[in-house]
């Protein structure tokens, strides 16, 4: 890996982990406990309903964050972008897309 893919991968971490706190912090907004007294019961199933689907969102975007802040710590370590199963390369296309993986493709079907 050259070093202008790791800067290239780098700004992509960035704005991802951006991203992402920003989707945390929205979702946390929305899962706050609700207050259920002046619902009627339809409005009650649905915003517990939503806030099921709110609270998953919430615990997949807080694991995606620390996935993202753990691979821009890990990038200038000489194995990032070695595959940690078969020890090829992951190609670049695939650490722009997904560069919290620590897997190429092949291992991590
Ligand atoms: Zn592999």
């Amino acid at each position: 890996m050259t070093n202008q893919d790791r800067e290239q991968i780098r700004i992509r971490i960035v704005s991802e982990i951006n991203r992402t706190r920003q989707d945390v912090e929205q979702l946390k907004e929305v899962t706050r406990p609700v207050v259920f007294e002046d619902m009627d019961d339809i409005t009650h199933m649905d915003s517990i309903v939503n806030k099921s689907v709110n609270d998953a969102a919430l615990a997949s975007a807080k694991s995606r964050l620390a996935a993202l802040e753990y691979a821009l710590k890990r990038l200038d370590d000489p194995e990032f972008g070695i595959c940690s199963e078969c020890g090829e390369s992951i190609p670049l296309p695939r650490l722009l897309s997904m560069p919290q993986s620590s897997r190429c493709v092949d291992c991590a079907e």
